[in-house]
């Protein structure tokens, strides 16, 4: 059986369509009172766990839409599809329908 994404917009598709953008670490810290010590905890340390994880997923080979997905890390199992791209009530949302990504897509 192949590793596979549901994308919340096209379907479930093959892993090779998507990039991996990490855990998700919840909203971003409010900038006011940010210290570059709560600044580092969100940006770069993962809880890197062993079973179900949620994570963001980037659907490169398809409809350009960040979304998350619960999936075992154990078993690369999806549980569930995640929150919806245009999802309002989605805490990492920028309200712009986009989340914030963690990382920059070079490609
Ligand atoms: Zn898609």
């Amino acid at each position: 059986m192949s590793f596979t994404i549901t994308c919340p917009i096209c379907g479930k598709r093959n892993l090779y369509e998507f990039r991996f953008g990490g855990e998700d670490r919840g909203p971003r810290p409010e900038e006011t009172d940010l210290t570059p010590e709560t600044w580092a905890q969100w940006a770069m340390m993962n809880d890197n766990v062993s079973g179900i994880q949620k994570e963001w997923w980037y659907h490169r080979d398809g409809c350009g839409a960040w979304f998350t997905v619960l999936r075992d890390t154990c078993t690369n199992r999806e549980m569930e599809n995640g929150t919806r791209p245009h999802d309002a009530e989605n805490p990492a949302s920028n309200g712009q329908g986009r989340p914030y990504p963690p990382f920059v897509d070079r490609l």
